[in-house]
């Protein structure tokens, strides 16, 4: 069957963004529960012809290439990838879809498995951001947390990433460790903030149950985080960066603070903005014609899937596992929760009504005063959009729990 450009926008004239899944790591961090696997790295050639194959399979039906503004490689580590399997992978894409451009393609990069041909290998396929998972400037941490690299070894990826040709590079902090104190958190930030990135993304550590890390403090060998250190932590840090000419844009997330958002993630606001983006490899999820799409998480079977079968009914891929449609009420709850996020401008009010049709201080009036009485949320932009407090922005789950209506 074949689907009109239109039809599959339904109703947006925005660009598609493309999420590539690797799920492949030289080890398994202690703390991590991500779909990814050790030791099997022999697989990847094969992998990556089925993920080209997804590409090329999900795609067969669509009347004319999709416009496609964003790219990201996330993982695992895609940067156990060839430069000329992100070359093919590229390739494919680029043959399929519409890259407009000044498309942005980021790729996640463990800095423990960085050279500089490969880098410049990277740069050279087109790859124009790279994401460098760094957690923690302290070596006990990195031990702690299992990474394979030290910090010598993130301060000289972030030297050869330049030399490769990188001019926006983000760096992945973690804080809320166990053990970790509001001393060594901000020795952290400041190192980071030395390596001169372009962007910052923080996390909260979250023990998922199960992980190495999860235990050790399950046992009581290693102490449980502290979430009134951790709220301490954000602060300090959102100090740190605010000095050091970052901008906060996102609840997690800082760029510098140049002109046109330009070192902002554009990949992730198309999900803050819900914005519909196609996930291809293992277990990837997508956002398409209003559904929800997961693939098929385990590794071979994903492979399997891809090799023999059939085009499927857009948006269906050869290994989707469970397609979801999304109601216009999910839309628009989504739409709340994921644009509260955004820090600085959060949720323009007319922007709901116009994609949506409804006017959000109807449908959320009540949920709005409370949270505003509560100093969670304010108005900003002369009453035009609604956004976090700072308060807020410690106690999200707290206010978008309020957005979901069922
Ligand atoms: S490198 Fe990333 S994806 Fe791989 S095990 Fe560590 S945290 Fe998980």
């Amino acid at each position: 069957m074949e689907h009109s450009h239109d039809s599959v926008l339904a109703g947006s004239i925005h660009a598609y963004s493309i999420y590539l899944h690797t799920p492949f790591c030289q080890q398994r961090c202690t703390y991590c529960d991500f779909n990814t696997v050790a030791g099997r790295s022999s697989l990847i050639p094969r992998y990556v012809h089925a993920l080209c194959t997804e590409i090329v399979t999900t795609t067969a039906n669509l009347h004319q290439p999709l416009p496609v503004h964003t790219v990201y490689f996330g993982g695992g580590t895609p940067s156990l990838l060839q430069p000329e399997q992100v070359q093919d992978i590229l390739g494919t894409i680029s043959h399929v879809f519409n890259l407009l451009p000044g498309v942005e393609i980021t790729m996640e990069a463990n800095p423990g498995t960085l050279e500089l041909d490969r880098l410049a290998g990277y740069h050279a396929a087109g790859i124009n951001r790279i994401s460098l998972g760094m957690q923690t400037s302290n070596a006990e941490e990195l031990r702690m947390l299992g990474r394979i690299h030290t910090n010598a070894g993130t301060i000289e990826a972030v030297d050869l990433a330049r030399r490769a040709g990188f001019t926006n590079i983000s760096l992945d902090l973690i804080y809320s460790l166990p053990c970790q104190n509001l001393a060594s958190w901000k020795a952290t930030v400041q190192d980071a903030v030395e390596l001169q990135p372009q962007h910052l993304s923080l996390y909260a550590l979250k023990l998922e149950d199960g992980t190495p890390l999860a235990l050790r403090v399950a046992s009581g060998d290693l102490p449980e985080p502290d979430p009134d250190l951790a709220a301490d932590m954000y602060e300090a840090a959102a100090g740190m960066l605010l000095q050091n000419g970052y901008a906060q844009y996102e609840i997690s997330n800082w760029a510098l603070d140049a002109p046109g958002q330009r070192f902002q993630s554009r990949h992730n606001r198309q999900y803050w903005e819900n914005r519909p983006y196609f996930g291809f490899g293992a277990g990837a999820h997508a956002l398409l014609a209003e559904q929800r799409l997961v693939n098929l998480p385990g590794l071979t079977a994903y492979i399997k899937a891809c090799e023999t079968t059939q085009p499927a009914e857009f948006p269906r891929g050869p290994a989707t596992t469970q397609a979801t449609p999304r109601t216009p009420q999910e839309a628009i709850d989504d739409h709340m929760i994921l644009g509260l996020r955004l820090t600085e401008e959060g949720v323009n009010l007319a922007d709901v009504t116009i994609r949506y049709g409804i006017d959000p201080l109807e449908c959320f009036g009540s949920q709005i005063a409370l949270l505003t009485k509560q100093g969670l949320l304010e108005f900003t932009n002369n009453h035009l959009a609604i956004r976090l407090t700072p308060r807020g922005r410690l106690l999200g789950n707290q206010v978008f729990y309020h957005f979901l209506r069922d």
